[in-house]
Order: C-alpha cells, then sequence, then structure tokens
C-alpha cells in the first residue's frame, strides 16, 4: 500500500527542475521557494489528501508520506509547503460542511494557501494548554488578542489555522478545556489588527511571530465547538509526525547516496575514500538507522489508516527519522571532509534544514516523556 511508485516518479521528476541551485539561492536571499510551491500545487501533489468532491485526489495519509519523503530524498525543501498536508486535516476533521465547502476547492486548486499553524507561543513553549492568545466573543465575531512565535509561511499563507484561549485557564476544570480552533483569513487580518515579523533562523524556513492586536474573526469561522480546539488539534498531530518523519526519512536517503557516491568518486593516497572502513561504517550505520526509521514510520501509517491508535509509533518515528536524518547529516559531512562546509555541495544547507526536526514539530524529550508514561506506564515527569 506504501509504494506509490508512479507517484514517486512524478514528484522526482517534478523536482529535478529545481536543482541544488535553485534552493542555494533561495538559502542565500532568505526568500520563499514560490515557484517550487506553485509547482507541486499545480501538480496537484499538494491536494493530495483533499477528497475528490472539494477538488483533491483523496488519497491517504500514507501518499503525502510518499510526495514528501520523494521531495527531500531529490534535495528540495517541503518545509515550504508541508503544513497545508496536515493543517487542512483540522478542517477536513472538524470543519463544518460549509466551511470545507467555502475553502478547501481554494485550496485544492491552489487560489488559496492555507500553509500556516499558529499553536506555539513565547510564554509557554510545549506546554501548550497554557497559551495566553485569546478570542472573545462579542455576538456573531471573535475579537482576538496576544501572540504567536514560530508561526511558519505566515508571510505566504492566505489562511490560518489559530489555536486560542477562549475561557480563561483559571475558570476551565481541566487545562485542555477552553481552548479554540479558528480559521483566520490573513488577509483580512493582516489590513486589520495582525501584525507578522519575520524571524531569521540558521535556515531558510519563512518563519515568524504574529501579533495580534483586537484581530476581527467572524464566528463562523470557529471550527468544531468552541472549548474542544485542543481534541481537534491533537488528532492532526499523529499525522503530522508521520509526514514529518517521512521527510526525514527522504532527507536520511538524500545525505546516504550523496555520500556514497562521493566516496566512490573521491580519490585520496591513490584509492576511494570509500574504502576505508572508516568511511564506510558511519554510512552503513545511518542506513540501518534510515531503514529502521522508515519501517516504523510505516507501520505508524498503517495504524493510522487502519483507524487504530498511533500514538506511539507516531512518535517513536518521528524521533528515529529525526535521529536518522541527523546521523546521515554529520556522516555526510564527514565523508566530504571540507567539501561538506561548502555552499556548492548543499550538505550544509540540507544539515542546517534537518536538524530542526529533533526540536519541531515536538522535541525529543517530549516524545520520549510520552513513551515512558504512555507505553512504559510510568510516571509523568512534569
Ligand atoms: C523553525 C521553526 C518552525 C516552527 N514552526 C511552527 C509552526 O508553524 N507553528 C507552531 O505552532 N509552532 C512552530 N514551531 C514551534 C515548535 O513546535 C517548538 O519550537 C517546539 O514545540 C518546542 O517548543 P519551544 O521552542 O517553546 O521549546 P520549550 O518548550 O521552551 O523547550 C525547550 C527545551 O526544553 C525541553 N523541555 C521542555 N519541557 C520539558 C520536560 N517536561 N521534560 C524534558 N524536557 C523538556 C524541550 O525538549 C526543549 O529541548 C516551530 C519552531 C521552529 C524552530
Amino acid at each position: 500500500m506504501m509504494e506509490y511508485d508512479d507517484i514517486r516518479a512524478s514528484v522526482r521528476k517534478l523536482c529535478e527542475e529545481f536543482p541544488g541551485e535553485y534552493w542555494r539561492k533561495l538559502d542565500r536571499d532568505m526568500a520563499y521557494p514560490q515557484g517550487f510551491v506553485d509547482a507541486l500545487t499545480q501538480s496537484g501533489f499538494l491536494a493530495a489528501l483533499i477528497p475528490a468532491e472539494y477538488g483533491g485526489s483523496g488519497l491517504p495519509l500514507s501518499a503525502a508520506a510518499a510526495i514528501l519523503e520523494e521531495i527531500q530524498a531529490s534535495g528540495c525543501n517541503g518545509a515550504s509547503c508541508h503544513a497545508q498536508m496536515y493543517v487542512m486535516g483540522t478542517v477536513l476533521r472538524h470543519g463544518s460542511e460549509a466551511q470545507k465547502q467555502k475553502y478547501l476547492p481554494g485550496v485544492a486548486s491552489g487560489a488559496v494557501r492555507l500553509q500556516a499553524f499558529g499553536v506555539t507561543e513565547p510564554g509557554s513553549g510545549t506546554d501548550t494548554t497554557s497559551i495566553r492568545t485569546f478570542a472573545r466573543r462579542d455576538g456573531d465575531r471573535y475579537f482576538i488578542n496576544g501572540q504567536k512565535i514560530w508561526t511558519s509561511r505566515a508571510e505566504y499563507s492566505d489562511l490560518m489555522v489559530l489555536l486560542a484561549r477562549t475561557t480563561p485557564r483559571e475558570e476551565v476544570l481541566k487545562r485542555t478545556d477552553g481552548l479554540s480552533v479558528f480559521i483566520v483569513d490573513m488577509r483580512e487580518a493582516r489590513k486589520r489588527g495582525l501584525t507578522i515579523r519575520p524571524i531569521r533562523t540558521m535556515m531558510n524556513h519563512s518563519t515568524t511571530e504574529l501579533f495580534f492586536d483586537n484581530v476581527e474573526v467572524p464566528a463562523e469561522n470557529l471550527i468544531g465547538e468552541e472549548g474542544r480546539g485542543f481534541r481537534y488539534i491533537l488528532s492532526g498531530m499523529n499525522a503530522e509526525r508521520l509526514l514529518i518523519a517521512s521527510e526525514c526519512v527522504g532527507d536520511a536517503k538524500w545525505f546516504i547516496a550523496k555520500a556514497s557516491a562521493y566516496a566512490k568518486e573521491r580519490k585520496v593516497f591513490g584509492r576511494a575514500i570509500g574504502q576505508n572502513q572508516g568511511i564506510q561504517f558511519p554510512l552503513a550505520k545511518a542506513y540501518a538507522n534510515m531503514r529502521a526509521a522508515e519501517l516504523m514510520v510505516r507501520e505508524g501509517l498503517r495504524k493510522y489508516e487502519a483507524g487504530e491508535d498511533c500514538g506511539a509509533e507516531a512518535n517513536m518515528a518521528k524521533m528515529l527519522a529525526a535521529d536518522a536524518s541527523f546521523e546521515a547529516a554529520n556522516a555526510a559531512i564527514q565523508t566530504h571532509g571540507g567539501f561538506g562546509f561548502a555552499e556548492e555541495f548543499d550538505i550544509e544547507r540540507k544539515f542546517r534544514e534537518t536538524r530542526l526536526y529533533q526540536v519541531a514539530p515536538i522535541s525529543t524529550n517530549l516524545i520520549l516523556s510520552y513513551l515512558a508514561e504512555h507505553v512504559l506506564g510510568l510516571p509523568r515527569s512534569y
């Protein structure tokens, strides 16, 4: 079920149009890969998960995983647009029919971009239920005040899925209650109260911080029921983790292929460096770890698509794949010697890009805590 050979071949073909120099130039200018995202949209890949009745191809999550993995394995960077795949799931699973009719066909055709997901705040970090951004209802509108950080692609998105408090934390029985999810039309919001400030990071990621000053959102943009938003966000997280894990597997494949090719061709002391076990073993080990991560991703996808609980597998897949991609990145730099640091080899750029996934969208420690608590039955540590 997971092979999708035709889709993979088409993604690879598309990615050939966006070689290393394309990404290098963007990286230097910290610019958004608009041409690449447009090509993916036009080819329908970004609408893989949108049901056919709303203009997408209605494919299962494993197809989206295959698409993102191939993008990374081709040396491109899906981080510029991957959010559309999982953010859209929140609208699809919990949105009303009217919301789906209104937004999904535009997202599928590319007329409307749904790339931004506003959860993290500077004051709360991983502790999502302590967010302070507040949406106050007044008649048929909500007024939003607060701040978000690390809202990636906000400048290149028309819509954002936003998590905000609608009942203060002190007034709810469970800290997970009283949070709500909204579709925010950023085109409107930017004219009235929403300020977006880019944050420069070690890789080109178009991430930003957002300031909401009485931003008005129609009540019809509330997704599902008021106060139940945390559950809606949680239900999308397994999909997000499995997709990011697939990207990391793709990155690891790219690093290993690139380093193996170089090791065969680079001659030092009159022989290929790849003849040395000191060069071979780190690559072989990275390969084994990549394959193990890939199998865990597949197991997570299998359970997800069977409607089973895949929380543990999605988390493990994300952790193992992020570790495997970074291990492969490190081995690729070592294999390339000094050239590993040169821009034109693309290794250092991909190295910086893949490092992110040990922190976002969830950091390794929190995955380990999840496994300790929910799989091993150990006491919650925080
Ligand atoms: C480039 C980038 C893009 C991002 N894009 C988005 C986005 O589009 N939308 C969005 O909402 N968010 C986004 N994020 C935010 C990302 O999800 C968070 O950075 C991540 O969840 C970690 O939160 P934090 O940075 O606040 O770290 P903190 O929560 O402050 O944690 C700092 C460190 O402490 C550790 N730690 C915290 N609590 C514990 C504990 N109980 N036990 C053990 N260790 C602990 C963490 O593991 C971490 O290593 C992005 C982040 C980055 C860097």
